[in-house]
């Protein structure tokens, strides 16, 4: 059911890559409410105190997990939009580098997180949350996607931590 509301678009942001665009998810209230429950049931929410969205489309399926599971939310950003303290993490881009940040009192020592984003690719973003967590204290318990590109191989970037993903392509 879910599968049905990913569209395809070919050639963005630029040539050869197939955009997995979740917006047509977004806009069926159905579609978004099966995601959510299946994401809901991954994991069992008893494991984990917090849940970690990774800037931008992390935000909308965290915060809509967070609000229906009565979670906290964390967000994770691009550099530089954070007010407070931050801790920072490098990860590899195409050509070059980029960096997330988190506020460094956004977990408490110990606690436990789910890390949650829309798309699982080379997993170099995740990998990167993944470190970010954990260098503020925090213990990652579980990551959730909607899609997961499997050819691409970034779940094994983040072993030992369990993967989940409600579509593999
Ligand atoms: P990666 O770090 O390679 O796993 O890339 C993951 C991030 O890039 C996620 O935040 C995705 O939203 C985005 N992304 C990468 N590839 C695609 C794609 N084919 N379609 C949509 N989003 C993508």
């Amino acid at each position: 059911m879910v599968e049905r509301y990913i569209r395809d678009v070919p050639d963005f942001p630029k040539k050869g890559i197939l955009f997995k665009d979740i917006t047509p998810l977004l806009q069926s209230a159905e579609g978004l409410q099966e995601c959510l429950d299946k994401m809901a049931a991954a994991v069992d929410p008893k494991s984990y105190d917090l849940i970690c969205g990774i800037e931008s489309r992390g935000f909308i399926f965290g915060m809509g997990l967070a609000a229906k599971l009565k979670k906290g939310f964390v967000p994770i950003r691009k550099r530089g939009k954070l007010p407070w303290k931050t801790a920072s993490q490098a990860y590899e881009l195409e050509y070059g580098t980029d960096h997330i940040e988190v506020h460094v009192d956004a977990v408490k020592p110990g606690q436990k997180v789910l890390l949650v984003d829309d798309l699982l690719a080379t997993g170099g973003t995740m990998e990167a949350a993944l470190k970010l967590v954990k260098q503020i204290g925090g213990v990652p318990v579980a990551t959730s996607f909607v899609i997961e590109l499997g050819f691409l191989k970034g779940r094994e970037k983040l072993k030992p931590t369990p993967v989940h993903a409600l579509l593999k392509f």
